[in-house]
């Protein structure tokens, strides 16, 4: 790779980055209450772009308390199932009008390509609001055929679970803000949002749109800050009716612990490792081009990333070539370079984590077929890299890397329990695919993975009408689909004596 080339921003992002970022609480733009903050890096050339405020635990009491106001007593509550759904209407509208002006402050702030977040991580998010601004009017209760003597009336009602702390991660920073707003809003709870540290930008910049989109003040409350200060207060928070995580599994359980405080709901989306298995009647050209995009699209920083392959032994060698082939080919660059479709990790933590698995990989056994080194010293660039002759002892098998790195394996037995057990050989349990054109193996497989999600004959795939999250150690609950709405509500039964 060259030098690395840093593009202009565009005057809209540029004028956003003009200005001293702060946090939104109660409809305010407020530092924190320490007056402390911290910088945010572009992680392509490691220069600092901006500093925003280090909220902490005095900064989410803030923050909570507006949200409990809001909900309680403000308009929020008020307005008509109508009405709000007007409002996230208007937010997805507001998203697409400056589609390019948030896909280029995403691309500075997490690295990823430009073309990737014009083309899927704006767009997406702006059909999360379209679709959720669809639920106001549709979430309803039931009346219930109950048989106690007497003549009764029983029905349930659906209500906002009430204040709830969104902790979002780094890798789709305004995806994962759209996955956990929306519906949140569809059922007129009221929120504080807590952005990755490595990725407020877009989350802040997005705060303008809620308050221009007219959403009253403190329903959509944003603090920036650390994860071990602001992260683990709201978590803890005894105000807060439900925490919604989305990071890592690690972290995850931490979450569990503080949110027992008050026995606050939880929802969790954690980590993976997929698989993608590829059957010898595959379509080549498709699943070779699918299953190095499952690993390598924002540079493997993805839950689902397809990080365990596994090919049938009669297509092994093809499928290892190809792959490689296709890691070979990326165009790796600073992230808001049009041309290119690969772009460095979003820090140097993630950097180090990543560069530790490459060497261990070696060290365990594994065959390096392309890849395995990291690029350059300036900026956080790793090669897609395609480990052969993997096992499930390794490390680079076993654990979650959340990096372009895919370990392929053979598979030789075409007894399909004989497959799902290798495809289920892991703790995790987010997301799988299944490459082949026989309609019967592709369905009974399915079934047989121990996972949230499968998909056929493609990978990554997320859609708002389509529940998504894990089983085993991957998660609890549903995001998106009408299971996201049961999340953000309790079910309230009424009895009525006649
Ligand atoms: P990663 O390890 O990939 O950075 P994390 O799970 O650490 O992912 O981070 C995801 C989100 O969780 C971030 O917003 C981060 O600030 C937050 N976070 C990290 N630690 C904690 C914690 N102890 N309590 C609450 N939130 C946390």
């Amino acid at each position: 790779m060259n030098a690395i080339h840093k593009p202009e921003l565009g005057a809209a992002a540029k004028l956003f980055l003009a200005k001293a970022p702060k946090m939104l609480i109660d409809g305010k733009w407020v530092d924190a209450i320490s007056g402390e903050t911290f910088p945010v890096e572009d992680p392509s050339t490691e220069e600092v772009i901006t500093h925003v405020p280090a909220g902490n635990k005095l900064d989410v009491d803030r923050a909570v308390e507006a949200a409990r106001r809001a909900l309680e007593s403000g308009p929020w509550g008020r307005l008509s199932p109508g009405d709000r759904s007007k409002l996230i209407w208007r937010l997805g509208d507001l998203l697409e009008k400056h589609v390019d002006e948030f896909a280029e402050i995403e691309s500075l702030d997490n690295g990823k390509p430009v073309a990737n977040a014009r083309r899927d991580d704006v767009p997406g998010a702006v059909s999360m609001f379209h679709y959720m601004a669809g639920w106001p009017q549709r979430l309803s209760g039931e009346t219930l055929p109950v048989s106690s003597p007497g003549d009764w009336h029983a029905y349930t009602l659906r209500e906002p679970v009430g204040v709830v702390g969104q902790i979002i991660p780094w890798n789709f920073p305004l995806g994962m803000l759209a996955w956990k707003v929306a519906p949140a809003l569809a059922a007129g709870c009221t929120i504080v949002l807590k952005p990755a540290e490595q990725t407020p930008l877009t989350a802040l910049r997005f705060g303008e749109l809620v308050q221009e989109a007219g959403i009253p003040d403190g329903v959509v409350n944003i603090v920036t800050g650390y994860g071990e200060t602001a992260g683990a207060a709201l978590a803890e928070h005894p105000d807060v009716n439900k925490v919604a995580f989305t990071g890592s599994t690690e972290v995850g359980k931490r979450i569990v612990r503080a949110a027992a405080g008050n026995l606050k709901r939880v929802s969790l989306e954690l980590g993976g490792k997929s698989p993608a298995i590829v059957f010898p009647d595959a379509n080549l050209d498709l699943a070779i081009a699918g299953t190095a995009n499952a690993i390598f699209y924002n540079q493997g920083q993805t839950c689902t990333a397809a990080s365990r392959l596994f090919a049938h032994r009669s297509i092994y060698d093809q499928v290892v070539e190809g792959v490689s082939v296709a890691a070979s080919k990326v165009k790796i660059g600073h992230g808001l370079d049009p041309t290119v479709n690969f772009g460095p990790l979003v820090s140097r933590e993630q950097h180090q984590r990543v560069s530790g698995f490459l060497d261990s990989s070696r060290s365990e056994g594994a065959e390096v077929v392309t890849g395995g080194n990291v690029i350059g010293t300036r900026g956080y660039f790793v090669e897609p890299t395609v480990l052969a002759q993997t096992n499930r002892d390794m490390r680079v098998v076993r654990e979650e890397i959340f990096g372009p790195v895919v370990c392929v394996q053979s598979f030789d037995d075409d007894d399909l329990e004989a497959v799902a057990r290798f495809a289920n050989d892991t703790e995790y349990g987010l997301s799988a695919s299944v490459w082949t054109q026989d309609l019967r193996v592709a369905h009974l497989m399915a079934r047989k993975i121990k996972a949230g999600t499968v998909c056929i004959n493609t990978h990554n795939y997320a859609d708002p009408a389509w529940p998504f999250g894990g089983s085993k150690q991957s998660g609890w609950g549903r995001e998106m689909g009408k299971e996201v709405m049961e999340s953000y509500t309790e079910l309230k039964s009424i009895a009525a004596r006649l």
